[in-house]
């Protein structure tokens, strides 16, 4: 039934549906209409809510159709008549389209067997708005048409439904979802075994509580059920819940039991009892199954989680260190051994801080106070290793926080990468981009840096002179001999100052074809020597093309001496003026500034 029934391009199964609720509306109309009025059973509309709980909204109406011809005709043969056939089936549809719809609203999963809260809200829909308000619909007909009173008829299909409900639609839900399929052939043998011998056990002793006990001892089935729901879970639940209504309830119905030990009460009264037991004992161990099943996913996932996490630090290049709130190192990743140059299982126990240049040990513990005090946020520090084995000389930390259930921090979870290549590259990077592609001087950006360094050497005691130099004339070289010959030109222009500078000085090409020269450490008179030096050697050494052809450029010059007082554009200024003097001079000469 459950595969042809779950089909859903199948047409049989809105049939099936129907005559399955027929069977079970028939049987509760025959045997618990107990005062001639309503059913005190009824457990078909649980198989219609089952129904619209586990299928697409889409296949609602011909399974409501089913479901109310089947009342229908059940209520017409078998209950208060023809007359109030169509109002009772459409009073029994609107029951489980109310349960459906605020089931499918506030709860979307509809996986009853795995969480709390899609039961909570079943519950709710169904002693709630579904009964309260289809209860008034069927007790008005039922006293209308029968002797029985408003109040009477109206708590005979309240506790009828909720208690059918109840007890049936979780488990029909369950096998309409194909758990059952799902646990035979998922679970081992071995745990099939103790299932099976669970409910047999449980079986027996509900024979003997409605059999042969003398007192009643109803309460004692609950023990079992409780086992039966650890070992077995939702399933096992709805197992031992089904066969608590089989055997109790033809107990019951049979005139046995401790429902009998109550000195008075129809029979529909005592099967009522009963169904409250069920529903009891139905409500007691599907949480538990619930919380079980939530909690057995929540552990799988963790187990997932931790095989993902042990197998990206296993196999990481990078050090994975978890370190505990006191700053304790409690796990360390195979890496430590080449990167740290320590095995991973003697780091285990040690102080983190221990792996810290002591220079760098206050920012490391601030970054890692600043991740435990931060949950959630990421937290990086560059820092020296104390040992290390590849001559690290720079680490990058990168930590977070682990959190408890409660979400404080346990602890701090770390990645540490060897950042020294990176950081060389990063050098040789910044060198390159400090230095003029054409002809290896320094940058405006980078020489400008060094003029400041310079000021505050000079502030400090120090002396030095800047020379600004312009090449004459040199929008004819690029006229005369093109833009490609200009620029060798101006590579050759700075390879022939170079041999005039000592390493302290720095050249840098300020723009075109202006260059500036720092002469550090030394003054105006023994700059003025160097500057006469180099313009004769630029001057004797023309710059050969590849034609062969030789240009010869010369410059002219600027020189100031760096004092105290002056920042960095006033002594550009003064070098500027002079420079402009020189040029206004006849060029190839220098000018001191003023
Ligand atoms: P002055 O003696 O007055 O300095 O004359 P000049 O021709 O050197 O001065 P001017 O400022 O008129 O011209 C500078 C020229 O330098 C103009 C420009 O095309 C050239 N120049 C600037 N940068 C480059 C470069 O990177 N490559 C080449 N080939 N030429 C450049
Ligand atoms: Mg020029
Ligand atoms: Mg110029």
């Amino acid at each position: 039934m459950q595969t042809t029934l779950r089909h859903p391009s199948s047409s049989l199964a809105p049939v099936l549906l129907g005559v399955a609720y027929f069977v079970m509306a028939w049987l509760a109309l025959s045997w618990s209409r107990f005062d001639g009025g309503l059913a005190f059973i009824w457990g078909a509309n649980a198989l219609l809510m089952a129904d619209l709980l586990t299928s697409k909204i889409g296949h609602w109406p011909r399974s409501l159709l089913a479901c109310g011809v089947a009342s229908a005709v059940a209520t017409a043969l078998f209950g208060m008549g023809p007359l109030v056939a169509l109002p009772m089936a459409a009073i029994n549809l609107l029951e489980a389209l109310i349960v459906a719809l605020v089931c499918r609203r506030l709860a979307p999963d509809r996986k009853f067997a795995g969480s709390m809260w899609p039961l909570f809200v079943f519950i709710l829909a169904l002693v709630g708005p579904a009964n309260v308000v289809t209860g008034f619909g069927a007790a008005m007909v039922a006293s209308a048409l029968t002797p029985v009173s408003l109040g009477t008829a109206w708590l005979h299909w309240y506790s009828g439904h909720v208690l059918g409900a109840l007890t049936c639609t979780p488990i029909l839900m369950m096998f309409m979802q194909g758990e059952l399929r799902r646990w035979f052939s998922q679970t081992p043998l071995r745990r099939k075994l103790e299932a099976s011998a669970l409910l047999v056990l449980f079986a027996v002793a509900a024979a003997y509580v409605f059999y042969v006990a003398r007192f009643p001892m109803l309460f004692a089935l609950l023990l079992p059920m409780v086992v039966i729901v650890f070992r077995v879970g939702n399933l096992g639940a709805a197992a031992s819940v089904l066969i608590l209504a089989a055997i109790g309830g033809t107990a019951t119905v049979n005139g046995h039991g401790p429902l009998y030990m109550i000195p008075v009460g129809s029979l529909g009264e005592r099967m009522q009892f009963f169904q409250l037991f069920l529903a009891c004992a139905f409500l007691l161990t599907m949480p538990i199954a619930a919380e079980l099943n939530s909690r057995r996913r929540l552990f799988q996932m963790l187990q997932e989680s931790e095989a993902r996490y042990r197998a990206i630090a296993e196999h990481s290049g990078d050090v994975v260190l978890n370190i505990s709130v006191d700053g304790v190192i409690e796990y360390a990743s195979p890496a430590a051994a080449e990167q740290i140059g320590c095995a991973p299982e003697l780091l285990i126990g040690q102080d983190a801080a221990n792996l810290v240049d002591p220079e760098d040990r206050a920012p490391v513990s601030a970054a890692i106070g600043r991740a435990l005090a931060q949950p959630g946020d990421v937290q990086t520090v560059e820092f020296r290793p104390f040992v290390s084995a590849g001559g690290s000389e720079w680490c990058e930390m990168v930590a977070r926080a682990v959190v408890d259930e409660h979400g404080m921090p346990t602890g701090v979870v770390s990645t540490i990468r060897d950042m020294s290549r990176h950081k060389a590259r990063q050098q040789a990077l910044q060198q390159v981009a400090a230095l003029d592609s054409l002809t290896g001087a320094d940058t405006r950006r980078a020489f400008l840096e060094k003029l400041d360094e310079e000021i505050g050497r000079v502030r400090r005691g120090g002396r030095a002179c800047l020379l600004l130099i312009d090449i004459d004339h040199f929008k004819a070289v690029n006229d005369c001999h093109g833009h490609g010959a200009g620029d060798r030109v101006l590579a050759g222009f700075v390879e022939r100052l170079r041999p005039g500078l000592r390493g302290v000085d720095s050249i840098g090409r300020l723009g075109g074809e202006e260059f500036a020269i720092l002469l550090s450490g030394t003054d105006i008179e023994r700059s003025s020597m160097i500057c006469e030096r180099l313009r004769e050697m630029v001057d004797t050494h023309p710059v050969r093309l590849e034609s062969g052809e030789a240009i010869r450029v010369t410059f002219s010059a600027g020189l100031v001496s760096l004092n105290a007082q002056d920042g960095r554009d006033a002594i550009l200024e003064a070098a500027d003026k002079a420079l402009y003097r020189a040029k206004h001079s006849g060029r190839n000469c220098l000018r001191l500034a003023a």
